[in-house]
């Protein structure tokens, strides 16, 4: 008989302990093992933690433990699910950010491999479902099924789980408006990239591969200006790594990023190269995953769950862009791949490369003390200066003869010389939709969303007003609820807006949108950028997707339409993100042999994070904003802890969260600063009532424990669940 401690497959805090079960039947089971268990009335996966070998019977092990005890109902793996590495990486992992170790196993393993129940249905086969519009007809439907309806109008054919919610799509199947059906899709193959020739690596590039290498400290920080030959580094270091028999892990901060850097990876390397993202099917991701168990990849290319590749004998770990927020997952267990490649390389003893041309305060602050090693690469492989860059103060009156206050007259003819010289120009707007809300001119009444109470926004593209906070939409009302009046105004904009201006200033200039909105449908997105590339286009408006990443060589000229929209959002990474975006988009402008320009318009000039965005002055805005984070005691100088409380009922959320906070302040833990009860942006979400406690501290070890005692105490009780999230990036 054996006894087997078994971690189920329910992610909730109050779960997380092993539940024992009982085994005597033939098959090799052990730790690491999934397993079939009884749960209640219902049957569910688990993943086994611990074995026992014994000689005592059920009834005896049942009076030793004073509980009944039931028997699993069956063995699933063949062999352990993760090698010891990945195993001991899930406990490190599940430790610091305190979660479930389930929850870390789940985001780990692709969906047919994860200790879920929906695994056993395992890999689908390699054809994609795909919806087309049959009839065009909207009388009838929600605002919601309109809206998928209007979305195929325009893409034509796309892939089902792009077009709308499960539900919307089914519903529209049903009623036969869509037509479902299967495509082929062979399985991802690297496409077979021509070798080529390498760069011969300039004397900064030498300088910086040298430094990373003799470096005693295995995390190095590569900080390196936009355009600056970055990706060269990452592929001598991975050359060197691969001669010496290791294997190279190179993560990018989004997956739609990935091909340029697989592209780059196999003309130098060939077919050595994995790839792994969420955005393959679940066929591909098992057929990567496993060709990388079977040693058959040295190197594997991913965004942020890549870090959980099953690649053995690691060397190097390199992180492109690591200031990146998307490196962090917004669902449990919260993590974040830049720490999870750090206590990889704890384990493993491979060197991580975080490369950044706006790197983290974390993780500057870090290289400047010494933590980590630290080199640079300070200026353009063209030869190039960064661009020229010029403030519009949108309040002054000369910057107001502009177009309805969206374009200043210093950018109107900036676009106008460029496009007239056959260059190209990126116009930069984080805010999608086209105005940011619509208010009744008459007795002022503003559209509201019901669900979370943010101004709903006027998408013209499909004429609905949509919540871009949660999911809610609604039709372009004709009047005011309120009033009946039909004067209603669209005040303010975002990058719709933006396209109709240019249309009437440019009528002959070739503008195309890329917002998350065109991207929804990813081949989209694909097609738009590489047509800009080829000057299909004069001009690419867009939000941040366009930002990050791209080299587009005749662009020489890019134009923030309004830089402080970010600035005002309650998180304390409001001014980092400000100026990245910026200093990222500028840095997009005059990357091949023109010089390129940039124009920031706002109407807070004289802010730093816009001052020295503009400048691209890394490390006058670092100095400045380190202040900012000690005045306020925000990392790096303090860590943070937020605990978020949800319920059915809102006093019950709001007393959870005041009850917590009293036990903790009782506990006198010193350098301890507890905000909150606070309400979150999103205080009504997904049918629950919101709280939160955010926890700030320098020394984590009794507060840590006792955090985590006291959730696991309290989760699960009197209809509350209480939820951890370490190094919060929104708070
Ligand atoms: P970053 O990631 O630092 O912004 P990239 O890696 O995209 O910069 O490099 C910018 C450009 O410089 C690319 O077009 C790249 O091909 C080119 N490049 C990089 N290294 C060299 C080199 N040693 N010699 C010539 N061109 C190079
Ligand atoms: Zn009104
Ligand atoms: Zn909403």
């Amino acid at each position: 008989m054996r006894v087997l401690y078994v971690i189920t497959e329910i992610g909730k805090q109050s779960l997380s302990k092993p539940f024992t079960y009982l085994y005597d039947g033939h098959d090799q089971v052990d730790v690491r093992y999934r397993v079939m268990v009884p749960f209640g009335p219902r049957e569910i996966m688990g993943f086994v933690t611990r074995v026992v070998e014994t000689n005592k019977t059920k009834k005896e092990l049942e009076e030793e433990t004073g509980m009944p005890l039931r028997y699993i109902s069956r063995v699933i793996d063949r062999e352990p699910l993760l090698d010891d590495e990945l195993m001991k990486l899930a406990t490190a992992v599940a430790d610091y950010y305190m979660a479930p170790l389930i929850s870390v196993l789940q985001a780990m393993l692709p969906k047919s491999l994860a200790p879920r129940r929906g695994a056993l249905k395992g890999p689908k086969e390699a054809y994609e479902k795909w919806v087309r519009l049959l009839k065009d007809e909207e009388k009838g439907l929600t605002p919601k099924q309109v809206e998928c309806v209007r979305l195929l109008k325009r893409s034509g054919e796309v892939l089902k789980k792009e077009a709308s919610t499960p539900a919307v799509v089914r519903a529209l199947l049903d009623k036969g408006i869509l037509e479902q059906f299967d495509k082929p899709r062979s399985r991802y193959v690297i496409p077979e990239a021509e070798r080529e020739v390498a760069h011969e690596p300039t004397l900064d590039q030498r300088n910086a591969i040298e430094e990373i290498l003799s470096s005693s400290h295995s995390i190095v920080l590569l900080q390196g200006v936009t355009g600056s030959g970055k990706t060269e580094v990452y592929l001598r270091l991975s050359e060197h790594y691969l001669q010496e028999g290791k294997n190279v892990l190179m993560l990018v901060p989004e997956i739609s990023l990935t091909p340029v850097m697989v592209e780059y990876f196999s003309r130098r390397f060939g077919r050595v190269i994995a790839i792994l993202h969420s955005g393959l099917t679940p066929a591909e991701k098992y057929d990567e995953y496993q060709r990388i168990k079977r040693g058959e990849a040295r190197i594997v290319v991913g965004a942020r769950s890549a870090i959980f590749a099953p690649l053995e004998n690691i060397g190097l770990i390199v992180i492109d862009e690591e200031h990146v927020d998307s490196y962090k997952q917004s669902t449990a267990p919260f993590y974040h791949a830049r720490e999870t490649a750090i206590m990889r390389s704890k384990i493993n003893g491979a060197k991580v490369v975080l490369g950044s041309a706006t790197p983290s305060l974390e993780t500057k602050a870090r290289a400047m003390r010494g933590i980590y090693g630290y080199a640079s690469l300070p200026r353009r492989i063209s030869g190039q200066g960064l661009p020229t860059t010029t403030i519009v103060d949108m309040r002054s009156q000369e910057s107001k003869g502009s177009v309805k206050h969206i374009f200043s007259k210093q950018l109107i003819e900036k676009i106008g010389e460029k496009i007239g010289k056959q260059e190209q120009v990126i116009l930069l707007l984080n805010r999608r939709g086209y105005s940011s809300y619509i208010t009744c001119e008459k007795c002022g009444y503003v559209f509201e969303c019901p669900d979370c109470g943010s101004p709903l926004t006027y998408h013209y593209e499909d004429q609905m007003l949509k919540c871009h906070h949660c999911d809610f939409i609604l039709y372009f009302p004709k009047v005011c609820p309120q009033c009946g009046s039909s004067s209603l105004a669209r005040v303010g904009f975002g990058t719709e807006r933006v396209m109709k201006e240019i249309a009437d200033l440019f009528p002959s200039a070739r503008a195309a949108r890329l917002d998350s909105d065109a991207g929804k449908v990813a081949k989209n997105v694909a097609s738009l950028t590489k047509a800009f590339k080829n000057h299909e286009y004069d001009i690419l408006v867009g939000t941040e997707m366009i930002a990050k990443g791209h080299d587009f060589p005749l662009v020489t000229l890019v134009g923030d339409v309004l830089a402080d929209i970010g600035l005002n959002l309650s998180t304390y990474r409001a001014s980092e993100r400000t100026f990245n975006l910026i200093a990222q988009a500028v840095g997009r402008s005059g990357r091949a042999k023109r010089k390129g320009e940039a124009l920031i318009q706002t109407y807070s000039p004289s802010h730093y994070a816009i001052v020295y965005g503009a400048k691209q002055d890394y490390e006058a805005f670092f100095r400045r904003e380190m202040m900012a984070r000690k005045t306020f005691g925000y990392p790096p100088y303090y860590f943070l802890i937020e605990v978020r409380f949800l319920a059915d009922k809102e006093e019950k959320a709001a007393r959870a969260a005041a009850d917590f906070k009293r036990v903790a302040l009782l506990q006198g833990f010193k350098d301890l600063e507890i905000v909150g009860p606070g309400t979150p942006f999103l205080s009504f979400f997904q049918g629950k009532y919101r709280r939160t406690l955010l926890f700030k501290y320098k020394d984590g070890t009794l507060l840590r424990r006792f955090l985590r005692q006291e959730v696991e105490r309290i989760s699960g009780k009197g209809g509350v669940e209480a939820e951890i999230e370490v190094d919060p990036l929104d708070s």
